[in-house]
């Protein structure tokens, strides 16, 4: 239902819900499938998203990208959202007060996009979904219930890129899951 996602995107352009708005370049909504299978969701918007409004872009977002392949996917597959819509200034965690603002959005876009898995990408967002405060490390590479949804855990791609010999190879290996576990529901 594009036309759903739309109408809601032009809602959040207006929300004033907290101070963030006034700093952002561009409101970073989500962007992708509106009928996908899979919705990616991570933290907030960073220096490259607030500017191109469209989250996980530069780095980590080309290596996101290269790892959908692994599971079988194209960028254009998924749909990818953020806890936070707007970039919170200097790349600071969320507070409290602006994620309960925002969380409200996420939540209609994930009603109206109705994804079999939610793959939350590194600690904050997992942690979010969850409702859980072990790390990622502890959770990553497998399914876990959130509501009606499967919630997937993976390492944030920064992360990765960071450590290429130890967490990147994990990264690809949990996509690769991903890809299987896609597979094994569509047959
Ligand atoms: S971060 Fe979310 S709640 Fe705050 S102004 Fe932006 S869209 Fe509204």
């Amino acid at each position: 239902m594009p036309q759903a996602l739309e109408q809601l995107r032009v809602e959040v352009e207006a929300c004033r819900g907290c101070t963030l708005w006034q700093g952002r370049a561009n409101l970073v909504f989500g962007v992708g499938n509106p009928q996908a299978r899979v919705l990616v969701v991570g933290e907030a918007p960073g220096a490259e998203e607030d500017a191109q409004g469209e989250p996980f872009v530069g780095r980590s977002g080309k290596l996101l990208t290269e790892m959908f392949a692994h599971a079988g996917l194209a960028r254009e597959d998924v749909y990818i959202a953020n806890i936070l819509k707007c970039r919170p200034p200097g790349n600071r965690n969320p507070l409290p007060e602006e994620i309960q603002a925002c969380t409200p959005w996420l939540r209609e876009q994930t009603r109206i996009i109705n994804p079999e898995f939610i793959v939350t990408v590194g600690n904050f967002a997992t942690q979010f979904i969850l409702k859980t405060d072990l790390g990622v490390t502890k959770l990553r590479g497998r399914v876990h219930e959130a509501g009606r949804f499967k919630v997937y855990p993976v390492f944030h791609p920064a992360y990765a890129l960071r450590n290429r010999n130890t967490v990147l190879p994990q990264l690809e290996e949990d996509f690769r899951t991903l890809g299987q576990l896609l597979n094994a529901k569509g047959a």
